[in-house]
């Protein structure tokens, strides 16, 4: 592989629990990648060994081409933004953002010998330290907030100084784990279009880690879909979504869970002789005059900009339907009839495995 970063089959196991079971993945330069899956399956451990703070049991990490699996976070230059960002309060922005700067040059200064030479060193180093500070206060518009605290800024403001922060060292990669868990839905969707700018402004490979499907499709060039330690998946969010290789994942991404028709229950698609289950988004499944399928209508919730009904269908199978807009809407125990587009079915085999529809 020849990517920014990469994972070479690697295994991580904490005595009987195998984190993370013999993944590939690779982040290309100037690529956005999003690890998405549900909790506990890997993801950050994933993010980890990407990062150096985990060593593999197994496999390899390569950086730019070189083995750097034994190698220590540091030597990585890997930038990390974590869910607590946690500012110095007592530092200003400034301060804040300098401060990476300001630890990787007192290593440095600790290997010097001579104490003449590090005090001119270091006095160039200050005002390159300054340069660097004010170039990321641009990019994040933080300039007129450079002598604040953080007790003085929004949440937003502290998030975009979190993220200067972490960018300040020119890192070989940006890898950022659940960066948005603690944001409200409006400063969440900000934040979204923030990060996405930003990633287009650095170039930086970007490697997101989210339970959150939504974060995932809006932010990511390609996600990487998890399940219990393994990559199941891979493909552009539009391929994820429309295209899910297993009844596990088509379940698992879209705002509303994808009702599953089991084999059998009123519709007769076969295989190779075997029946098989037929998916459909809720938002693709709707209320049809004739033909499709008889339901009943169970229950009907108003969410404002759309209603969910949920209905009994063939089978006793429990169908959900989005209604959106001012569409005329059934009673409770009315018999209806669902119909979806026969580009919108998904069908799975027996082992939960998708199967392109033929006509
Ligand atoms: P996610 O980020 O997807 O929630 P994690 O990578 O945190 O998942 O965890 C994956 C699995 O590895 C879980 O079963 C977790 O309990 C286990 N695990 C993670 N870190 C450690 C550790 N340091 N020691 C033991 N088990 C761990």
């Amino acid at each position: 592989m020849s990517g920014a970063l990469s994972l070479e089959n690697v295994t991580k196991r904490f005595g009987n629990t195998t984190a993370v079971d013999g993944i590939s993945l690779e982040l290309k330069e100037g690529e956005f990648v999003a690890l998405l899956g549900a909790s506990g399956c890997g993801k950050s451990t994933t993010l980890r060994l990407f990062a150096g703070l985990e060593t593999a049991t197994e496999g390899q990490v390569m950086l730019k081409g070189k083995d750097v699996t034994q190698a220590s976070a540091s030597a990585r230059n890997i930038a990390l933004m974590f869910q607590s960002y946690a500012l110095y309060p007592h530092l200003t922005v400034q301060q804040n953002i300098a401060m990476p700067l300001k630890l990787r040059r007192l290593n440095a200064l600790q290997r010097l010998p001579g104490a003449g030479m590090v005090s001119s060193r270091a006095r160039a180093q200050d005002a390159e330290i300054k340069l660097a500070v004010a170039q990321m206060a641009d990019m994040l518009r933080l300039e007129e907030l450079l002598h604040r605290k953080p007790g003085q800024l929004s949440g937003g403001q502290q998030q975009r100084v979190a993220l200067a922060r972490a960018l300040v060292r020119d890192p070989s990669a940006f890898l950022l784990d659940e960066p948005l868990s603690n944001l409200d839905t409006q400063l969440r969707a900000e934040t979204r279009e923030e990060i996405r700018a930003l990633h287009k402004r650095t170039g930086y490979p970007f490697l997101l880690v989210t339970h959150d499907q939504s974060d995932a499709l809006s932010m990511a060039d390609r996600i990487a879909v998890m399940i219990a330690g393994k990559v199941v998946q891979t493909g552009s969010p539009t391929e994820i979504f429309n295209k899910p290789a297993s009844q596990e994942i088509a379940t698992f991404i879209g705002h509303h869970r994808m009702n599953i028709l089991p084999a059998g229950a009123g519709q007769s698609l076969h295989s190779d002789g075997s029946k098989l289950a037929l998916g459909v988004r809720p938002e693709e499944l709707s209320l049809v005059q004739k033909g499709g399928l008889q339901a009943t209508v169970e229950s009907i919730t108003f969410h404002g900009e759309e209603t969910i009904l949920k209905l009994r269908g063939p089978s006793d199978v429990i169908l959900r339907s989005v209604v959106r807009g001012r569409a005329n809407l059934p009673d409770i125990g009315e018999n209806v009839r669902l119909g979806a587009a026969v580009e919108s079915l998904h069908a799975f085999s027996d082992d939960g495995q998708r199967k392109e529809i033929t006509q």
